[in-house]
């Protein structure tokens, strides 16, 4: 059995001093929680708004899916666009979709106002299909996508498939055709499983490393306005028309606005004293799976780049697949290394299990990965591969798999910009931005993002 050994964790500093509240605060805006959810929020309330803030985290920065994800920035949902035009109808999932898409210049704003110089990769991305099924649900998004205004994904079609013919007349212009040779460079696998290849701009960065490096800017240029409270867990969250108080145990924390950015609902309670009960829907709001990963050096020898490859042939199933990314890495102090990452396998917690990052790795999942990695991506049979990194972390599902990000309609002291859903890191950025726009009482439009209305 395996630890959880997080390559991000890795590379974050270790002597770092982690304050915890050692008295009664009063605050502007508290957030809870500080994973990269948090410190977006913070980021963007902070340079928008003169307000005051506090992130208040139960463990320590970065620790939670921020440190544990596969990092790769891509601004896709874990559903397809068809499905949210089906839901929203095309104007809002537009909106939401660029929403996600316009977050990449927020990246670059936080990168750029901190001033940072961690390692952050932009490549084409890439995933294999597997199906006539596979194809036929990314024309459609690729045919709403244009009718909404949004770039279309480029979807390469293997030039020898039976199915060319039957492809509706209505996604000409859509796709393109290619050779296996092209197809099979693109996934970087000799496998035979594949019949297209969707490719879209994507992305990697250790997003706990950024989140240590923001606090860092955060900390110096807010000095008198803003704070990071570690080992401060929040028990219970007890709301009021215009303020909140946060019970973090032997202290007290008084805002006048709260933020959950904790990835979830478990671990505390909320009371809204001006009536209608909040607490009990969230428990049963989100469902907890739990996604494994494990990685391995190389000298560096390629450039980085993200593939996923979708092997099962029903594109309605939402059984997990293997996805590796690859990026420059520095191991020991030496900078010179490749490290491929690969996830897949995922379980789902029952709805009273419990999480823990101690949860075990068991020889069963490497088994899994390292087989699927000997057949599809680095085919040596020779080759001994050492899993270096194995590691684990809790995704949140929403029922619809989109992020929430916006105030409660019960009472909007409190906000929220969680929902792990898979694919968190854009939306959570997205997600800081928006809560600031709150905050600083612009006017914010409806949006995919906001509670649904079967939640309330
Ligand atoms: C295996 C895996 C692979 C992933 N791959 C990708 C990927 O490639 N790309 C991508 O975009 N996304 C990916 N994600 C999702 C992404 O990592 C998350 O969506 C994102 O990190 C969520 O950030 P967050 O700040 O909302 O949550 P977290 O990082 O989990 O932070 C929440 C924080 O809240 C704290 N907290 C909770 N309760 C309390 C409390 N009561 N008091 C105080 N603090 C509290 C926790 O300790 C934690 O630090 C992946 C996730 C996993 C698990």
């Amino acid at each position: 059995m395996k630890k959880n050994y997080s390559p991000w964790l890795y590379q974050l500093k270790q002597d770092r001093e982690h304050q915890s509240l050692a008295k009664d605060e009063e605050t502007d805006v508290a957030i809870i929680g500080a994973g990269i959810a948090g410190i977006a929020t913070a980021f963007f309330t902070l340079k928008y708004t003169d307000k005051k803030v506090t992130i208040l985290e139960r463990y320590k920065l970065a620790h939670g899916a921020t440190g544990h994800n596969a990092g790769q920035v891509v601004s896709y949902f874990e559903r397809g666009f068809s499905s949210l035009v089906d839901e929203f109808g095309l104007e809002l999932a537009t909106e939401g979709q660029k929403s996600v898409e316009d977050a990449w210049q927020l990246l670059d704003e936080m990168y750029t106002d901190a001033g940072l110089n961690i390692p952050f990769a932009r490549f084409l991305g890439h995933a294999g299909l597997s199906s006539f099924e596979h194809v036929l649900l990314h024309l459609k998004n690729n045919l709403l996508r244009k009718q909404g205004g949004l770039n279309i994904e480029r979807l390469l079609i293997l030039e020898t498939v039976d199915f060319l013919n039957e492809i509706p007349k209505e996604y000409d212009g859509l796709y393109s055709t290619t050779s296996k040779e092209t197809l099979q460079d693109l996934l970087e696998t000799k496998s035979h499983d594949f019949v297209a290849v969707l490719s879209y701009q994507k992305g990697c960065v250790n997003s706990a490393l950024f989140c240590q490096e923001i606090l860092t800017y955060l900390l110096d240029k807010y000095k008198d306005r803003f704070a990071l409270y570690e080992l401060s867990p929040i028990s219970k969250i007890i709301l009021r028309s215009n303020e909140a108080i946060l019970d973090a145990e032997s202290h007290v924390v008084n805002a006048k606005k709260v933020v959950l950015c904790t990835n979830g609902f478990s671990g505390f309670t909320i009371i809204n004293e001006t009536g209608l009960e909040i607490n009990t829907k969230f428990h049963h709001l989100l469902q907890s799976t739990i996604g494994y990963m494990s990685g391995y050096l190389e000298k560096m020898n390629k450039p980085p780049v993200a593939i996923s490859y979708l092997t099962d042939p029903d594109p309605s199933t939402e059984k997990p697949y293997f996805y590796i990314t690859r990026r420059y890495y520095e191991y020991e102090g030496d900078k010179d290394f490749n490290l491929i990452s690969i996830g897949g396998p995922e379980y789902v917690l029952p709805e009273d299990g419990h999480y823990s990052h101690e949860h075990e790795y068991s020889e069963e999942i490497i088994g899994e990965i390292d087989s699927f990695v000997k057949k599809t991506y680095d085919v040596d049979p020779n080759k001994k591969i050492d899993y270096i990194f194995t590691w684990h972390g809790l995704m949140g599902y929403t029922k619809n798999r989109i992020r929430l990000i916006g105030p409660e309609p019960k009472n909007k002291t409190l906000l929220y910009n969680l929902g792990c859903n898979g694919v968190g890191i854009l939306p959570s950025i997205y997600g800081g931005k928006r809560i600031s726009d709150f905050i600083g009482g612009k006017e914010v439009k409806e949006s995919i993002f906001d509670v649904p209305k079967e939640y309330l």
